[in-house]
């Protein structure tokens, strides 16, 4: 994440606002916030991307439309699978 007035890479951490790290550049002193990464998706953005898959749509599409990356929608449809695959086999 780079300063967005001056590009510096250089910064440091000055406490979180509203959800957000905020940074304060080390070389113009500009401070400004970075939304803090969610790593856990939402179980309804999951369940929309099994939803797509099954319409026939490819990985970059979902990802394309749900606003995630395809290598996320591609783990989540693989995990999707597994767990289908566990149900039959138990029944
Ligand atoms: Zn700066």
């Amino acid at each position: 994440m780079n300063c967005p007035k001056c590009n510096s890479s250089s910064h440091k951490k000055n406490g979180i606002v509203g959800g957000r790290q905020r940074y304060k550049c080390s070389d113009c002193d500009y401070n400004y916030t970075v939304e803090l990464k969610s790593t856990a998706f939402s179980a309804s953005v999951k369940r929309q991307a099994l939803q797509l898959y099954l319409e026939g749509l490819g990985f970059r599409s979902i990802g394309r439309f749900l606003g995630v990356s395809h290598v996320s929608v591609q783990k989540w449809i693989k995990k999707f699978g597994q767990e289908l695959e566990d149900l039959k086999n138990e029944n």
